[in-house]
């Protein structure tokens, strides 16, 4: 059984004595944490953790990641939560751990198999610090190793999460000591019978071949030693899994498989590299078309070597591969090859420059990297820069881009669930649609039937397709409530100027849009309602058409023919409805409620913006009917409606939340408060709530002067009066 001590004495190669020091307390605090709890092997718990720091020291890892190592299940399985573990260690060391719980937290095999590629991404992503996913591979690996304990059924499930997600993150991250082992073990824990079957083979086949294998090392040896090279032969042993996949996959008997014997050449340089290539192709002849060259194109994940294949004494197939210590190291480690270099070397940035031009070729990357720690996030940003990865309530992944909000997800799941959104959970609890995730949640979206895009999403959504949907959405919105609001207003104009609509023939109307030289009656209403042409003044229009005075000029020209005083009747006004959507406004300054009188003011493009009569800010035009437009509200209405309050109190203990329970008692939904202390005695809070009409704002109003401590209340707005 392995110990701290005997640990801490191999850490002398190249941890410094106060490194040695922190890994220790940080052993002795996980014992003391994980005391009276068992591994299911019967062994102490500490045994595991000591274990996977110890898989760390073999890949010469920084200190932090073996503490971390030491302590990555204690959030987990003790109740110490993160902040005590930053108090007694730091934060570096208590995010690490942090971030080793959160991914153990997430249950990945109950989620469907093709989805492997993405949580493999969301692990990545999940990790801040690469070194997160360094001590968890460790800790897998562990686990692995000591499966045998557990019943099939339960090493089947880890294994396969192991081989989906695990072990293609180590190869991705170039660490193939750690992908082959966890690898090979899941094959045992998968296949049994078949992993003890080939297993016997090849000890079987291993005693024939060791007099082969010799020989041709001797050879090797040999010939380089004559050309005064120096780099050492060895040979490599075929895995199970590998083994059993060709012969799987490529349909070949076992001999077929085996019977090929590889070996490695490594060296000091390059240079020497392509040298011993010529030497090995004089001394065996080569295969032809099995030559490549992955040190001039290194594969995606920064593997480096020669590989070629030669046909060796009796015609057997032998397969090479040569590269230097420096590749054998990061084909070997990987990523974690950097602290391997970066580690007791005297010269560091050389080594650390090695790192990054490895990491450069693996992520292809182009910016510098200062400190290792900055190393660590340019590691971490370039995997994944843009990418997080959430979860929708049924577990299925979806890919977002950074910074996506629930509108996002939610239009990433469906037009119509992002069409429809009102609300949502994140993790089960009520967040604002406008949150930026984080991978790893859970996203629920809360719908409603009659919803419909907010154009305030536009300024928080990041998604294309969120975006596109939801301006498609206002714009095709605007152009219909355009339309209605036209229709409406037209109406107005026409009963005002005595004509009923049901009088018009299509002779009259397709006068009257030749007259205007447009398409149809909808041009014609969306043109009202966006403001472009005033009601008023097109019905007259019709009014003369209808009421045949309008002359036929010469040339086609229409001269309208003003009405008389008994024709022209009183304006009937516009009704507004509170339902009709982005062509009306209510507006800022005043802010009418039902029960002010109020005018509607065109603006071109944009539709009527609904003031106050009384609103000073209109006060020029009010009797301008190219401007203005005389409107009511509806008898029915039932939006809300933002007014401004302006309350003065005495200040005194709780009288805010006295004032906002007032408030909410009458109904009143409160949107927004302001205070400021006027002087020691009174303070001044201007709050903005919503109310259904001036009825109900009264009754509020009166309710919070019955507040003892109010001095006075008022609306604020600018009126004349
Ligand atoms: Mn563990």
């Amino acid at each position: 059984m392995p110990t701290i001590d005997a640990l801490a004495e191999r850490l002398i190669e190249y941890l410094g004595p106060d490194e040695i020091r922190q890994v220790r307390r940080a052993y002795y605090y996980a014992e003391q944490a994980h005391d009276g709890q068992f591994r299911r092997s019967g062994e102490p718990y500490i045994v595991h953790p000591l274990a996977v720091a110890d898989i760390l020291a073999n890949m010469y890892m920084d200190h932090q990641s073996l503490m971390a190592a030491m302590l990555h299940d204690v959030i987990e399985d003790t109740n110490i939560p993160k902040e005590i573990i930053a108090i007694q260690f730091d934060e570096t060391i208590a995010n690490l751990v942090d971030g080793v719980s959160k991914l153990t937290q997430i249950h990945f095999e109950s989620k469907a198999e093709q989805q492997a590629g993405n949580f493999q991404k969301m692990a990545l992503a999940m990790a801040n610090d690469i070194r997160v996913i360094l001590v968890k591979l460790a800790d897998r690996l562990h686990n692995m190793r000591t499966l045998g304990a557990l019943n099939p059924e339960k090493k089947r499930r880890i294994a396969k999460e192991t081989l989906d997600i695990y072990s293609p993150i180590a190869n991705r991250l170039g660490m193939n000591t750690v992908r082959i082992e966890l690898e090979e073990l899941c094959f045992h824990a998968l296949f049994p019978m078949r992993a003890k079957r080939i297993a016997k083979a090849v000890k079987k086949v291993r005693g024939n071949r060791s007099e082969i294998v010799d020989k041709i090392n001797e050879q090797v040896r040999q010939r380089l030693a004559e050309e005064n090279i120096a780099g050492r032969c060895i040979g490599r042993e075929k895995r199970l899994l590998s083994i059993y996949n060709k012969m799987k996959e490529q349909k070949k008997s076992f001999s077929d498989v085996t019977d090929v014997y590889g070996f490695r050449i490594i060296t000091d340089s390059v240079d020497t590299c392509y040298r011993i290539l010529g030497v090995i192709h004089n001394l065996y002849k080569p295969v032809p078309g099995r030559f490549k060259d992955y040190i001039a194109i290194p594969k995606t994940n920064g593997y480096q070597s020669l590989h070629t294949t030669l046909l060796g004494m009796h015609g057997i197939p032998i397969e090479v591969q040569v590269r230097t210590e420096e590749m054998e190291a990061m084909a070997n480690n990987g990523i974690a090859a950097h602290w391997l270099y970066k580690a007791g070397d005297q010269d560091s940035h050389h080594t650390l420059k090695r790192a990054q031009q490895w990491v450069r070729g693996v992520l292809e990357i182009h910016k510098r990297a200062g400190n290792p720690l900055e190393f660590i996030e340019h590691v971490k940003n370039d995997l994944f820069p843009d990418e997080i990865y959430v979860f929708t309530p049924k577990g299925k992944i979806m890919e977002l881009p950074k910074g996506a909000t629930p509108v996002d997800f939610a239009f990433a799941v469906h037009t119509d669930v992002g069409s429809r959104c009102i609300a949502c959970r994140i993790d089960r609890h009520l967040a604002p649609l406008s949150q930026p995730l984080v991978s790893g949640q859970t996203i629920e979206i809360v719908t409603s039937s009659g919803a419909r895009p907010n154009p305030t999403w536009l300024n928080f959504v990041v998604s294309g397709k969120a975006r596109g949907n939801i301006r498609h959405f206002l714009k095709h919105q605007q152009e219909s409530e355009a339309i209605d609001l036209g229709r409406r207003l037209l109406l107005k104009g026409l009963a005002s100027n005595a004509v009923n609509f049901s009088e018009m023939d299509d002779h009259t109307i397709k006068h009257a849009l030749k007259h205007f030289t447009l398409p149809d009656i909808d041009s014609l209403y969306r043109e009202i309602g966006l403001g472009n042409r005033m009601a008023n003044i097109v019905a007259n229009q019709f009014s003369l058409l209808i009421h045949g005075i309008v002359e036929e000029g010469h040339a086609g020209k229409t001269v309208p023919v003003p009405l008389t005083d008994e024709e022209k009747t009183k304006p009937t006004p516009f009704i507004i409805k509170g339902t009709e959507g982005m062509v009306i406004a209510y507006a800022k300054c005043c802010n009418p409620i039902p029960g002010d009188p109020i005018v509607g003011f065109m603006s071109a493009g944009k539709g009527a913006v609904v003031h106050a009569e009384a609103c000073k800010n209109i006060a020029k035009f009010l009797h301008d009917p190219e401007k203005c437009t005389h409107m009511r509200w509806d008898k029915n209405i039932q939006s809300e409606f933002a007014v401004e309050l302006h309350v003065e109190l005495e200040n005194q203990r709780g009288v805010i939340a006295l004032l906002a329970s007032v408030i909410t008692q009458a109904t009143g939904n409160i949107e927004s408060i302001n205070m400021q202390d006027r002087d020691a005695r009174i303070c001044i809070v201007d709050l903005s709530i919503s109310v259904e009409g001036r009825i109900h704002l009264a009754r509020i109003m009166r309710r919070i002067k019955h507040i003892k401590s109010v001095i006075k209340v008022s609306r604020k707005r600018t009126t004349q009066n």
